[in-house]
């Protein structure tokens, strides 16, 4: 289908590598194009490589710690180098950690603040010049119900990920005369390897989810194919500055 065609784009995923981010490059690929998965994790990034090639798609690894400047521009080069352009980001290297406000230190607060919402900012603006060669672009960011709710063990995560909604919005103003679409996701709970370290760190975290969400199950990175691939081609060329939750209910149970 011509509005969710997306042969001839190039994408760029940051935590591409694995999880949900490799869920939507699976979708991307799925709809015709070329994926660069970005981290740091290079036998990981292997595998994800292999299974997006099996689909028939174009895919690399571009080296990158999101918490520098200076590899975001690099990796971002890099892509456009390997593949003559770019169109869509994905905003979706993240990381928590987990502890009470009054044991939180300075360096736990920059660290998850950098790695979730400075690397977004920093990413989207190496990204502008060429989505404005290419005429136009898509900047997918990936928030999560931490967005919106709140967790006592969460409080840089869910400081980040409230701002990530902010800065897509106040990018998708700025940059709806470029043609660039920018826009939110927010997961509920998905089964992946952040995930699996909360479970072993919150007691009762399992049994609360599969409570908490009408679909009564957790998430999987392939729940989220769909909808990125909807926001990375033309059939959302008139969504932008939009929070989509993706969360099996999860959000509206009263
Ligand atoms: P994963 O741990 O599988 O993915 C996180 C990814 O971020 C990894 O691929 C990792 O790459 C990358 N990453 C982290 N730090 C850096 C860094 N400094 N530089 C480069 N890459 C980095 O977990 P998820 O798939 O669950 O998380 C993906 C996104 O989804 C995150 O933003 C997370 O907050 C969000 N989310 C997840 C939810 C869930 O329930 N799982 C719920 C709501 C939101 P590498 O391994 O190479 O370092």
């Amino acid at each position: 289908m011509a509005i969710l065609d997306l042969q001839k784009r190039v994408a760029f995923i940051t935590g591409g590598n694995g999880g949900i981010g490799l869920g939507m490059a699976k979708g991307l690929a799925s709809a015709g194009a070329a994926v660069v998965i970005a981290g740091r994790n290079k036998a990981k990034a292997q595998s994800a490589l292999s299974e997006l090639r099996s689909l028939g798609a174009e895919a690399e690894f571009a080296d990158i710690d999101v918490l520098k400047e200076e590899s975001c521009h690099q990796a971002i080069e890099q892509a456009v180098e390997r593949f003559g352009r770019l169109d869509i980001l994905i905003n979706n290297a993240g990381t928590t950690i987990r502890k009470p406000p009054e044991s939180l230190t300075a360096q736990d607060w920059h660290t998850v603040m950098d790695t979730n919402l400075t690397s977004a900012f920093l990413c989207s603006q190496a990204a502008y010049p060429y989505m404005v060669r290419a005429g136009g672009g898509k900047i997918i960011n990936i928030g999560s119900m931490m967005s919106v709710l709140a967790a006592s063990y969460a409080l840089p995560y869910g400081a980040s990920k409230g701002g990530i909604v902010q800065l897509a919005r106040s990018l998708a103003v700025a940059w709806a005369k470029d043609n660039i679409q920018v826009n939110t996701i927010l997961p509920g709970w998905v089964d992946t390897d952040l995930t699996r370290k909360a479970r072993e760190q919150v007691a009762g975290l399992n049994e609360r989810v599969l409570a908490r969400t009408p679909a009564q199950r957790w998430g999987k990175p392939e729940d989220f194919a769909g909808v990125a691939v909807f926001l990375a081609a033309p059939a959302s060329n008139f969504v932008t500055g939009a929070v989509i939750a993706v969360d099996g209910g999860y959000s509206v149970l009263a």
